[in-house]
């Protein structure tokens, strides 16, 4: 098949490329001048594992291509993929300016009948809107789809491969028969593709993000209280997990969820409620948990120093919102630097590949440090704020002959607090004895 992709991000990029890989024929598009100058050069603008190979396997295969050309790449395609950001609008809903201004450009380039697929997060009623767009500005035959992404960024490439399941909301018998063609390399070992109309594809992304940040505020609850009666969260965690009807994954408790999803795709599934007269009262109070969490690394650390931070000097370990990505949108680590540096306190951070991300958002009010041990030098305690795997083995000996105060903020529970202890750290974790 021919498939266009509207916009080359974390997601149009990675199903690009997998949509290559299962041998169609992919452009990639993009408004971005420098990422599509950056792709058709070799090079790619954003941290994934194992993309950058897939990527020049597929360009040097001659099935993968990037353009700015919107009307080129739309007219020769049989599927066009909407993959363009949703970020928070002004009242918390979703922004769908950039996923309606596709769409219009898509409807005026058509050629031929298409299959358009909004595979970006969208509110319920989008795909209705989306099809509205298009038939003002076409008298040509065209599906609308909806097929939300469920890939994590840092194995992306993984989900997208081999999903859990692929979600399809379409109204048409048409439509279905391309969707299940397409993703039929992705679900040999029979992980379902789940039909179903546009409205519950669409919900069904929000109410799985909204499901996992509801299960990290309820753990970041439940430390909270492990704190005040002397119960430790990784028993409790332990012990909550190992019941099948609850299971481990996303039971960690630490400084807050972030990301470009968490965050906006709750507050926009409160949104959606509130325009149909629905208060969801659950949503919000995993909102304010978060709030709350983001801000306890702080808080612990100015009770530790007697109630101020002026003048002290803090290392950071982890600036990206989760490992193995270079993401810093709504990273906790804004919140935790931004609290240290707001109460006179200087920061050294070091992250394994979000540097240049990070130097977006702070600039040169931190500075950055090029390998962990350099972040630790006459500091008055470490943050560990990402839990990269590097950090958790580190030479603790070493770390504290560099820090000036051997103290640690441990935001992600990586180390063992017995063991800092017999170290001689003075160790705070989330939730922990
Ligand atoms: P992103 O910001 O990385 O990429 C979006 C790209 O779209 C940008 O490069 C932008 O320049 C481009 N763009 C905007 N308007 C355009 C237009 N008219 N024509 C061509 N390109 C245009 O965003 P992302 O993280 O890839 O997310 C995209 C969507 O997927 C969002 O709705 C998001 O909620 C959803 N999603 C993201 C993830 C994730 O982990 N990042 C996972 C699942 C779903």
């Amino acid at each position: 098949m021919r498939i266009a992709i509207i916009g080359t991000g974390y997601v149009g990029l990675v199903a690009g490329t997998c949509f290559a890989d299962s041998g169609n024929d992919v452009t990639c598009v993009d408004i971005d001048e420098r990422k599509i100058r950056m792709l058709q050069a070799g090079e790619v603008p954003i941290y994934e594992p194992g993309l950058e190979e897939l990527i020049k396997k597929n360009v040097r295969e001659k099935r993968l291509f990037f353009t700015r050309d919107l009307p080129e790449a739309v007219s020769n395609a049989h599927v066009v993929f909407i993959a363009v950001g949703t970020p928070e609008g002004e009242s918390g809903d979703a922004d769908l300016q950039y996923v309606l201004a596709a769409a219009e450009q898509i409807g005026k380039a058509m050629k031929q009948y298409t299959v358009v697929v909004d595979k970006s997060t969208v509110p319920v009623g989008t795909a209705d809107k989306v099809r509205e767009a298009i038939r003002k500005v076409t008298s040509i035959e065209f599906d609308v789809v909806s097929n939300p992404e469920f890939l994590k960024e840092g194995a992306a490439l993984d989900d997208f491969l081999k999903p859990d399941r692929v979600v399809i909301g379409v109204d048409s018998e048409r439509g279905r028969k391309v969707m299940g063609e397409l993703y039929a390399p992705f679900v040999r070992t029979e992980n379902p593709v789940l039909f179903m109309d546009t409205r519950s594809a669409e919900l069904t992304k929000y109410a799985a993000n909204a499901m996992l940040a509801t299960r990290i505020s309820f753990m970041n609850d439940i430390s909270a209280l492990c704190e005040k009666v002397g119960a430790d969260v990784d028993f409790v965690r332990k012990g909550l997990g190992s019941d099948r009807r609850i299971g481990y994954p996303f039971l960690f408790p630490g400084v807050g969820y972030g990301g470009s999803c968490f965050p906006k795709d709750v507050k926009a599934l409160g949104a959606t409620a509130r325009e149909f007269g629905l208060e969801l009262d659950l949503l919000r109070a995993v909102e304010r948990t978060n709030e709350r969490q983001k801000k306890l690394l702080v808080n612990k650390a100015t009770k530790h120093f007697g109630g101020s931070l002026e003048g002290k000097k803090f290392g950071v370990w982890g600036l990206a919102f989760k490992p193995k990505t270079d993401d810093m949108r709504e990273a906790p680590s804004i919140d935790v630097i931004e609290g240290l540096i707001g109460k006179g306190a200087t920061v050294v951070a070091h992250d394994p590949v979000a540097t240049h991300s990070a130097k977006r958002v702070f600039g040169d009010r931190i500075r950055y440090a090029s390998v962990p041990y350099e972040a630790l030098e006459g500091v008055d305690a470490l943050f560990v704020v990402t839990e990269w795997n590097e950090f958790r083995h580190p030479d603790f000996e070493r770390m504290k002959g560099l820090m000036k105060s051997p103290v640690i903020f441990d935001g992600r529970n990586v180390f063992d607090p017995v063991r800092m202890r017999e170290l001689g750290f003075t160790y705070f974790g989330i939730g922990r004895r």
